[in-house]
């Protein structure tokens, strides 16, 4: 702990609000895509391809590419900020965060031939990188355990196995796969010998590749992919072979600051909508918000999304500096996510009857908003990762 705090010393944290013109144009662009636009996808489990042609359009989604390769290359306390917006205003940025981050890897660890052949399409929003293929119905959170194998032949990779929860893999062309290419009983450190590529889903369906959707408690697009044989060239491998793992965490940590982001913004869209309610709603001859059963929940949910905002923008500052910010990741995600939550349920309880009814959208973004807590990475795991990284306790699994 002590090293890490020496190498923080230099970063600044900017306590006030970051990206005000960008923040404006998202709310501009989230006032076209109402409830009412998203209640009709919830209900038909479908994928909001408007509005994420309107952030393609504006460019938000390249936010985090640099402007060789045709994006904004802004840093990603602004992608925090978009998606933080996008969730503070209702609608939910879950169809198309993942383009966002996902092709870090691919920029970090990616070759000159990789990087000019997809980033300006990615940038442009000719090319949807949004699945990224890592969680298995057999190994769950022991990802060093994934049985997906890729197996060299000549100039391909033959890819057998199976994903689950590959969100977006039916609205993307290509995926990024994290598969093991070295058996686990041959390497030395059970990280090694899992490799990352790049599969074109355009080619590889019904050649080796099938995707199955599967419906959820949320509408977040989510899938079932299968491998059978799949034949990926090897120019399509990231960075060396077996070094994948560590390729991705870069990308996980990206994921789990802005995926934090979003929770700030269901948190403050939760509790701007409460306070509407209770100063309004009549019962008993005053406004519900004057009963301190119904204040004080609200109140308490304000100051800990205040709080999580802290450390997002901590593990944000972290990120851009190119420090450690692993710990700060999975605080900022774990904190935001439980901040919303609270929100959440304090909303519910606060709109009495009405938190159930469709039309006030409480209870879709009480569903969706309750996924923070178990994905991309679960409580108990970010707690687990404190316990032994952090503080130094035995590991417990
Ligand atoms: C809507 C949705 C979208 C998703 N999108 C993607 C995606 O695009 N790509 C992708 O790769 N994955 C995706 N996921 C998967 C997600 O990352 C995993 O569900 C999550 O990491 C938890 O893994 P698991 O479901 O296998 O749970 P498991 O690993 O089976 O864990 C089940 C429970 O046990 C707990 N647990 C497990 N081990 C321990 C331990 N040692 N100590 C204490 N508690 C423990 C966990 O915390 C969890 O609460 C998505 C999931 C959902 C629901």
């Amino acid at each position: 702990m002590t090293a890490q705090t020496n190498t923080t010393n230099d970063v600044q944290l900017s306590l006030g609000e970051t990206f005000p013109e960008i923040r404006e144009l998202v709310r501009r662009i989230c006032k076209d895509f109402p409830g009412s636009y998203w209640r009709t996808l919830d209900e038909n489990q479908a994928y909001p391809t408007d509005f994420v042609g309107a952030l393609t359009k504006a460019g938000l989604l390249s936010t985090l590419i640099p402007e060789v390769f045709g994006g904004l290359e802004l840093p990603l306390s602004a992608a925090s900020a978009i998606l933080e917006e996008i969730h503070a205003s209702g609608c939910n940025a879950g169809a198309c965060h993942a383009q966002m981050y996902i092709m870090g890897t691919l920029l970090r660890h990616g070759n000159v031939a990789q990087k000019d052949m997809y980033l300006p399409d990615i940038a442009s929003g000719k090319l949807r990188l949004q699945a990224f293929g890592v969680t298995e119905p057999t190994s769950g959170s022991d990802t060093t355990k994934l049985k997906t194998r890729a197996e060299k032949q000549g100039d391909h990779y033959i890819v057998s196995g199976q994903k689950v929860w590959t969100s977006r893999a039916l609205q993307s062309d290509m995926m990024l796969l994290l598969a093991r290419t070295t058996p686990l009983s041959e390497v030395k450190k059970k990280s090694d010998g899992l490799s990352v590529f790049l599969v074109d889903i355009r080619e590889s369906l019904g050649k080796g590749m099938e995707i199955k959707p599967l419906r959820a408690m949320i509408n977040h697009n989510t899938t079932e992919v299968f491998f059978d044989g799949l034949r990926v060239p090897a120019e399509n491998l990231i960075g060396e072979e077996g070094k994948g793992f560590r390729y991705i965490l870069d990308s996980m940590n990206a994921e789990r600051i802005l995926v934090a982001s979003e929770a700030i913004g269901d948190g403050k869209w939760f509790v701007s909508k409460s306070t509407a309610y209770v100063n309004e709603r009549v019962v008993f001859d005053q406004p519900i918000g004057r009963n301190q059963g119904i204040q004080f929940p609200i109140a308490r949910a304000y100051a800990e999304i205040e709080a999580a905002s802290l450390m997002v923008k901590k593990a944000a500052a972290l990120f851009e500096a190119g420090k450690p910010c692993g710990a700060e990741a999975n605080m900022a995600k774990m904190l935001a996510s439980e901040a919303s939550w609270h929100a959440a349920e304090a909303a519910l309880q606060c709109h009495g009857g009405f938190g159930f009814a469709s039309e006030y959208d409480i209870e879709r973004k009480w569903r969706e908003t309750r996924l923070f807590q178990v994905a991309p990475i679960s409580t108990n795991l970010i707690l687990a990762f404190l316990g032994e990284h952090v503080l130094g306790m035995p590991r417990s699994y």
